[in-house]
This record gives structure tokens, sequence and C-alpha cells, in this order.
């Protein structure tokens, strides 16, 4: 199903038109309105009347969180605070919070588009949505929350509240669809399984998880725990929240509502446009936005752009999953490396809990990686010593094999690894300084 088959499935070359239009208009809009981009445009020499097709974007500067973070809290709005009926912020994850408003028609065209999403994932208005994300200023809730209204579903706004009054709801009120972050259905999944409750007792169908990265691996091992369809979606505060981009039932890959945002994938380093195909830092620039616009935002995610036209019948050119942040990114010894790349290996290893923590120190001089994986029942109940260091030896070796990275693997106790409580997880932790 497609929620906006008029705009989803448009022909490239109308989408164009409609994205170039959106984009001078927005051009002319920040120019005036905005301090920041006059002076970064004025910098740069940059005349917007000269904008005169999509590939002309690559003459306008490039705006980074620092940017936003010199402007806190309003300094990048580019309408009279009167207008502004939302704030929200980022969650901080890698610097200081960035404030982003809204308009009416700002929050009217963002519960339009996240449900496309939910719609793409087959979610109408005969399910119980149940969105297990923070209500607050992250805008995961929120988000979540008016896009479901507006398909009709039953919005069941549980927030973060405990996981096990969580998993009541999902009995007792028939939910149909969760949303959450990854790490949050995992730890239900795997809390399902101690309760002893299979998940036939359940009315679960679908799973939409997004806001931190995740691998196909824990794709696999959720919809295994919860027995649903996983769904990946991808947003971030700055540009809207939740609603940027979507997987449709083909799940390989994440369409991006480019008649709302256009998509950029530049060299990380020397920022240079980079073709289909090939993985580098997503940049965005909004084109409806009125409260907070963005012109070629670097988002410090990887990924790359899919071109062949996709089966489910929409033209939205699709981004792949994300593999990492920028910042992200782990350099150990010289070799780079995303957590990510190294949940996938874990999660491979029969044995193993879904439950992990890398740890960066510096040993004598050198970088040093520790991975401490939580041991499933079944391997804690291996009660000889050998077998459980056999089995570190082995996923240190299979990460080397794949990764070229050395690692030392450390199994701890069941349980002894935190579990997402809604939010994004912490999985690395650098002491090195
Ligand atoms: P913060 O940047 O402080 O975490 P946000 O809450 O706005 O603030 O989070 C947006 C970020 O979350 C994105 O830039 C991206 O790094 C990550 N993210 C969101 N959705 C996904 C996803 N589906 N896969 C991987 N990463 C995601
Ligand atoms: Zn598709």
């Amino acid at each position: 199903m497609i929620y906006s088959r008029e705009y989803e499935s448009m022909l490239r070359e109308d989408l164009e038109q409609l994205q170039l239009e959106r984009l001078q208009a927005t051009l002319n809009r920040v120019y005036r309105n905005v301090a920041f981009y006059k002076q970064s445009f004025d910098r740069l020499g940059v005349d917007i009347e000269k904008i005169k097709g999509i590939g002309d974007l690559k003459q306008l500067p490039f705006t980074t969180k620092d940017d936003l973070r010199d402007s806190y809290p309003y300094d990048m709005f580019a309408v009279p605070l009167r207008d502004i009926v939302r704030i929200h912020s980022t969650s901080g994850t890698t610097g200081n919070p960035i404030v982003v408003g809204y308009t009416r028609n700002d929050i009217t065209i963002w519960a339009s588009l996240v449900a496309r999403v939910l719609t793409a994932a087959g979610i109408t208005s005969q399910d119980f949505v149940q969105i297990a994300f923070h209500y607050g200023l992250f805008t995961g809730g929120f988000g979540f929350h008016y896009g479901a209204e507006k398909i009709g579903a039953s919005v069941i706004p549980s927030s973060t509240e405990d996981v096990r009054k969580q998993i009541t709801i999902l009995k007792d009120y028939k939910t149909s669809a969760l949303i959450s972050t990854p790490g949050y259905a995992l730890h239900i999944g795997v809390l399902l399984e101690e309760q002893k409750i299979h998940p036939e007792q359940l009315f679960l169908k679908k799973g939409i998880f997004g806001a931190e990265p995740w691998s196909e691996s824990l794709r696999a091992q959720i919809e295994e725990k919860l027995h649903i369809e996983a769904y990946d979606n991808y947003g971030l505060t700055e540009v809207l929240g939740p609603g940027v981009a979507f997987e449709c039932p083909q799940r390989d890959g994440l369409h991006v509502n480019e008649d709302h945002v256009i998509v950029e994938v530049v060299h990380p380093e020397t920022l240079e446009p980079l073709g289909y195909g090939e993985e580098g830092e997503l940049v965005f620039t909004t084109i409806t936005k009125q409260g907070f616009p963005l012109i070629r935002f670097r988002t410090g995610d990887i990924s790359s752009l899919i071109e062949a036209p996709c089966k489910c019948g929409r033209t939205l050119v699709r981004m792949k999953r994300i593999t990492g942040r920028t910042d992200d990114m782990i350099i150990v010894e010289g070799n780079n490396v995303f957590p990510m790349q190294i949940e996938q290996i874990l999660l491979d290893m029969k044995g193993a809990a879904p439950h992990y923590q890398i740890i960066l120190k510096r040993e004598e001089g050198l970088d040093a990686m520790q991975i401490n994986l939580e041991l499933s029942e079944k391997l804690a109940s291996f009660d000889e010593i050998r077998g459980l260091q056999k089995f570190e030896e082995e996923v240190g070796e299979r990460i080397y094999r794949e990764l070229g990275i050395r690692a030392g693997v450390n199994l701890v106790e069941p349980m002894t690894i935190r579990r997402s409580e809604g939010g994004k997880l912490e999985r690395v932790i650098d002491l090195r300084d």
C-alpha cells in the first residue's frame, strides 16, 4: 500500500521539477530570513538566482552540526517565533543538543510523511499501534504519534513505561504493531522468552524500528523472537524526525521522501558528491519546511543510494540501511570499523546472547578493543571453562578474519550488560584519551 501514490510514484522528471521549484522557494526564504545562510551564501559568492537545476545544488555551502549548535537556540529559525507551534531537540548522542521548531504546516506535513512510513509497512486504521518511544523533546514519540493518528490507527502511547508494563500492554491491548528502537524490541523479545510468553499468544504482526543503527542479523533475531515482520525507518531531528526514509515491503533499502527533502551522498573528507552505489555521508536539503529549513546538512550518517526502480512501484530513491555515523567509527590501530559490522558477527555466532558492549582502551601505548559479550543461557550451562575460552577465541578469530581487527572477547554472565530502556543504546565505551 502506498499512502501518497501521487508523490511516492511520481515520474522522475516531474519529481525533479517539483524539487527545483521547492528548492528555489526555500533558498529565497532562508536567504531573506536566516542571517547564517545570507552570510554563508555571500561568503561563497553564491547567487541563488543562478540555481537553475538540481545539479546546481553543489554550488551551495554545507551546513554542519556545529553551525546548528552555534545558533542555539533559535537563530536558524526562518519564521517569526509566533508562527512556531512545536519545539523539539536532538538526543545529543554526539554533542550538545540542537533545537528545532515546526510551524503548523510543518507538523501537518510531518504527520503525512510518517503516515507513508506506516502505510508502507502495511499498517492501517485496523491496527493497534504501540509507540514505545519517549514522548518529549525527542522527535520519535510525537512524530510517530501524529502519523499513526493520521492513518486512523488506534494509537497506544506507551512511551517509556517499564518493559514489563510494555509486555502487559502488548498482550492485553492486542497491539498489532510495535514502534521502538531495535534495541528495545530485542529487549522485549528476550523478556518474552524468559517469561515463557509465546509470541503466538500476542497479536503482534509488524514492527517499525529506527533511531539507532542495527544489522540484518539483529532484524532476524527480532523477527524470530517476536514473530513479526520488522521494518527499518530513518529520521533525524534536524531534518524532521521520523519520516525521512522508510522501508517498503521489499525491505531492500529505504525510500527517501524526496518530494520534501533532497538527498546527496558526499565523500566524508573531500566532500565531493558521490554517485549511486558509492558509500559516503548523507547530506539533506529540506524543500518544504518553514520553521527550520536546512541547506545541504551534513548528517554524519554513512550510507549509499540505490538507483534501480523499486518493485513496490515507488519512484523515490532508496538509501541503504545506515552503516554507522562518522563520529561512531572506531579507529583501532589505523583500522576503521563501525560497531554494526561487529554486531553482525556477534549475532551470527551461535551461543552468544544478542547483548554486547565494545570497550576501547589504550594498553602500553597501543589501542586495544575488548568486547564484552553476554552468554546465552545455553552457553552458560557449559560447565567446562575450556569450552567458553574456545568460544571467545573463535569469536575473536572471526572478527580478525573479517574486519582485520584484533579484539579480546570476554564472555560475561547473563543479564550483566545494560538493556535498552527505550532510548538509544550506548554500544561503545571509549576509555582512550
Ligand atoms: P542524535 O543525533 O542526538 O542521536 P536524533 O534523535 O535526532 O539525535 O537521532 C538521529 C540520528 O539517529 C541519525 O542521524 C542517525 O545517526 C540515527 N538513526 C536514526 N534512524 C536510524 C536508522 N534507521 N538506522 C541507523 N541510524 C539511525
Ligand atoms: Zn520500494
